[in-house]
């Protein structure tokens, strides 16, 4: 058993708990994975996979009968808050945050006996399928079709922008199963090993030079008809069972630290302090920092009284993430004709690079909701304006 299975977590109160992620986190983490202003890949963070494995704490969420930290909603956002407060890297963790959840909820006893102690193990590391060349934010518009041969179903189609396609073991997969049905009714949620053969993993790099996500090819795909999760055509329902805590994760206002401190660093060392230009723009984007926090707040404090998140969470995740955009752009334009130069430089003593954050935070007005479906969803439901 894991080394400290025997502990309630829930029972401790916060601030010795929030002392103990601390000192774990502070102790144990890699030194030279905090703050990566991009994403970790599984060779590099196995270790820390592994510690936490050791530890019993790799997978917060989940309940102790499966292994995991049973942690209630209050005690979640403390450990994820100290994770992000050192830098610790997200690795490919969507086994843990939407397959076990998922399959908890959904899954045979035969999946969850099989799937469960492997993905918390690390023995295998999942991709999430869900976007297609014109399917993303119109999500429900996905064609690649699922069809029952027999014991099996055939798979076609492509898959994109698969996080991590590369590191992954296994893909959840939404498919279609049925033409005729209205778009979500004829969707089905698959569970996929990666080795099958007919499936190509093709890297795409980003504009920072790093092979973060993939296309995923399915030409005839023979997987098992008990890859199955929850019922036929049903896969939308599966899928949108887990939206809650990711919605709240997404808008911690941890993640632009890396780029604040450097920016402090930065203003210090070229005394940009004593210039009322930046200073104004400096305090503006710590202001909308300290908004952030605010707001942050206030949806966790909703999540620990137990409450649903509502829709007018979306404001959370624009904010954040245009308020980190804000911000990298500023560091960019502070660091001036040095601000362009790729890779990490030495500025007056500050070793700082301008462009990975500045990457880094683009495509956080895309994944996970954009900025403008975000807006819709608060025109239509918060602010009941005519679509
Ligand atoms: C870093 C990153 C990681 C990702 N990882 C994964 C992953 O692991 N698995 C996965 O399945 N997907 C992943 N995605 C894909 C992501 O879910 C999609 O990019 C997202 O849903 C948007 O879809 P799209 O890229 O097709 O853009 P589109 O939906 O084509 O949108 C293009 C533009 O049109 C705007 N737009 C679209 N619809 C509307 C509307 N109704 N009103 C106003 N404006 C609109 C959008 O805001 C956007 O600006 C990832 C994306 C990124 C950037």
């Amino acid at each position: 058993m894991p080394g400290e299975a025997a502990v309630d977590y829930n029972a401790l109160p916060d601030d010795e708990f929030r002392a103990r992620v601390r000192a774990f986190v502070e102790s144990r983490y890699p030194e030279a994975l905090r703050f990566l202003p991009r994403r970790v890949r599984m060779d590099e963070i196995r270790v820390w996979w592994n510690i936490l494995a050791e530890h019993g704490w790799v997978a917060p969420n989940w309940p102790r009968e499966w292994g995991g930290m049973g942690l209630e909603a209050g005690k979640m956002v403390i450990f994820l808050e100290e994770m992000e407060r050192h830098g610790v890297a997200r690795a490919a963790d969507q086994g843990i945050t939407q397959v076990g959840p998922i399959l908890m909820k959904y899954g045979t006893d035969a999946q969850k006996a099989f799937y469960l102690p492997r993905t918390r193990s690390g023995e295998i590391i999942w991709c999430q399928g869900y976007s297609e060349p014109n399917a993303g934010s119109d999500l429900a518009n996905l064609q690649t079709s699922a069809v029952i041969d027999g014991d099996h179903f055939v798979v076609n189609g492509q898959k994109i922008w698969t996080t991590l396609a590369h590191d992954a073991t296994h893909i959840y997969l939404l498919v279609r199963t049925d033409r005729e049905a209205k778009k979500q009714q004829g969707i089905s949620f698959l569970l996929v090993d990666l080795d099958t053969p007919g499936i190509t993993i093709r890297p795409i790099r980003n504009i920072a030079g790093h092979e973060e996500f993939c296309e995923v090819f399915f030409d005839n795909v023979r997987v098992p008809r008990e890859v199955l999760v929850g019922n036929m055509n049903e896969g939308w329902t599966v899928a949108k069972a887990l939206l809650g805590f990711e919605r709240l994760n997404i808008g911690s206002p941890r993640r632009p630290q890396y780029a604040l401190m450097r920016l402090e660093m930065l203003a210090r060392s070229k005394g940009l302090f004593d210039d009322a230009g930046f200073l104004d723009r400096f305090t503006a984007i710590k202001l909308d920092l300290e908004d952030l926090a605010a707001l942050y707040g206030r949806y966790v404090e909703q999540v620990k009284r137990g409450e649903p998140l509502g829709q007018d969470v979306s404001s959370l995740k624009i904010w954040a993430m245009e308020a980190w955009q804000r911000l990298t752009d500023l560091l960019v334009e502070t660091g001036a004709e040095d601000g362009v130069i790729e890779g990490a430089q030495d500025i007056g003593g500050v070793e700082i690079d301008f462009l990975a954050p500045f990457y880094y935070a683009r495509p956080g007005t895309i994944y996970g909701g954009s900025s403008e479906v975000q807006r819709n969803i608060l025109s239509k439901y918060v602010l009941e304006l005519p679509s």
